[in-house]
């Protein structure tokens, strides 16, 4: 077994006291930094970076990047879901090192969407009611996989189903 366990360690951002922005970080008993690329090929890692190395998936919205020594996860609704998701990647971590010789380590990052094309299919009207002062703000986080066109209300059907489209390319969609 690679990974036999860890500290979680969870806290709410200051920035954003909504409790489904619970943050949590999980300090972990040893270093697992030879399995993070295996673990990009196996879950598909959204951004991987070798120096210093990590791996970055999204997963329901949210972004957890896997560190050598923590795991961070963001957009939480509880401190249960937190418990959830780092028991999978616990099981996964484990079970993928166990399978690694039968596994090609991937160093590679997933192609991300250009923001600009992001920007061209929002209203671009400024208007605030996704809760960010611009749709520029509101086109980076699409583009970083945290948020998705159902987070612009202006939208109508259409362009939401435009947007999604573009985003697939990517497997970026929510
Ligand atoms: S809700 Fe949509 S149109 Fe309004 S600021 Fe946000 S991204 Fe722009």
């Amino acid at each position: 077994m690679l990974l036999t366990g860890y500290v979680k360690d969870i806290s709410l951002p200051v920035c954003n006291s909504s409790f489904q922005s619970l943050h949590c970080i999980a300090h972990l008993n040893e270093d697992i930094s030879e399995v993070l690329p295996y673990l990009n090929t196996e879950l598909g890692g959204h951004q991987y970076t070798q120096e210093p190395p990590s791996v970055t998936f999204k997963i329901h919205g949210r972004l957890i990047t896997i560190h050598p020594d923590k795991i961070a996860i963001n957009a939480l609704e509880s401190a249960e879901q937190a418990d959830k998701i780092l028991e999978w990647l616990k099981k996964e971590i484990n079970d993928i090192w166990e399978r690694r010789n039968e596994i090609e380590p991937s160093y590679k990052r997933a192609a991300t969407p250009a923001l600009l094309d992001i920007l061209k299919l929002l209203p671009r009207t400024n208007c605030k009611k996704c809760g960010q002062a611009t749709c520029l703000v509101l086109a980076t986080q699409i583009m970083e996989g945290g948020k998705g066109p159902d987070h612009c209300p202006p939208l109508n059907e259409a362009e939401r189903l435009k947007l999604e489209g573009y985003l697939n390319q990517f497997s970026l969609a929510r």
